[in-house]
C-alpha cells in the first residue's frame, strides 16, 4: 500500500547502510587486492550520506526517495561504484512512479542494469558488479514473469543468482574498472563491487521480508 511505501524505502537504505559500514574493512580488503582499497569507504560513506538525505525528506514518495539515494550517492562518491550505483538509482526511480508492485520492481532491476550498462561498458564476464547484477534482474524477472512467484520470493532467487554471480567473479580476468590494470594477475579475487552488490540485495530482500 503506497503510504507505506516511503517508510519502507527508508528502512532498505537503513539497512544497506548499515550491513555495508559492517562489511566495510571486507569489501576495502577486496578492493586493495585489485583495486585502490577504497570500495568498503566509498559505498559506506555513501549510503551513510544517502540515509541522512532520505531521513531529513518529509513528505516524499518512494520516487523520490530512491532519486535522493542516486543523486547523494553520485555527489558523494568519487570512485567509479558511486556513479555507477548513484546513476542508477536516479535513472531507476522513475520506473516507482506509480508505486511499488511486481511490475514497476521488474521494470526497477531492468532499467538499473542497464544503466549501469550503459554507463561502465561492461558485460557479463568483465569481473564486475555487472556479473551479479545481471543474473539477480534476469531471475527476478522470470520468477515473476514466469513463474509467478510472489516479489519477496522472487527476490530470495535474486539474491542466490547474484551470489552465485559474485563466485563467478572469483576465476575471471577483469577487462573493466581498475582491477583490468591486472590483467591476468586479477584472477583468483573476488570482485568488489559485485559483492557490494548482493550485500544490497540482500538487505531489500530483509527489508521485504519484515
Ligand atoms: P574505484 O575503482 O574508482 O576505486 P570503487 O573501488 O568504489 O571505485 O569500485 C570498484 C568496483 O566498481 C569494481 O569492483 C567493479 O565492480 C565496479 N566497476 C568498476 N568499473 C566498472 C565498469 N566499467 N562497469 C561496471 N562496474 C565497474
Ligand atoms: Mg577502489
Ligand atoms: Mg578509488
Amino acid at each position: 500500500d503506497a503510504a507505506r511505501e516511503p517508510g519502507a524505502i527508508v528502512a532498505a537504505v537503513e539497512r544497506i547502510a548499515d550491513r555495508l559500514a559492517e562489511e566495510r574493512e571486507y569489501l576495502t580488503e577486496l578492493d586493495s587486492a585489485i583495486g585502490d582499497a577504497d570500495h568498503g569507504t566509498n559505498v559506506n560513506r555513501g549510503f551513510r550520506a544517502a540515509l541522512e538525505a532520505v531521513e531529513e525528506t518529509d513528505d516524499a514518495s518512494a520516487q523520490d526517495l530512491v532519486q535522493t539515494v542516486g543523486m547523494t550517492l553520485v555527489s558523494e562518491v568519487g570512485g567509479a561504484a558511486g556513479p555507477l550505483y548513484g546513476g542508477s538509482f536516479m535513472h531507476a526511480s522513475g520506473e516507482l512512479a506509480e508505486g511499488i508492485t511486481a511490475e514497476s520492481t521488474v521494470a526497477f532491476g531492468e532499467a538499473f542494469l542497464e544503466k549501469v550498462r550503459d554507463r561502465g561498458g561492461a558485460e557479463v564476464g568483465a569481473k564486475t558488479m555487472v556479473d551479479a547484477l545481471t543474473p539477480a534482474v534476469h531471475t527476478y524477472k522470470k520468477s515473476i514473469e514466469q513463474d509467478d512467484l510472489t516479489p519477496l520470493a522472487a527476490l530470495a532467487k535474486a539474491v542466490d543468482a547474484a551470489e552465485r554471480g559474485v563466485d563467478f567473479t572469483l576465476p575471471i580476468r577483469a577487462t573493466k574498472g581498475r582491477a583490468s590494470y591486472l590483467g591476468w594477475r586479477s584472477v583468483g579475487h573476488q570482485d568488489p563491487g559485485a559483492t557490494s552488490t548482493l550485500f544490497i540485495l540482500e538487505e531489500i530482500h530483509a527489508t521485504a521480508e519484515e
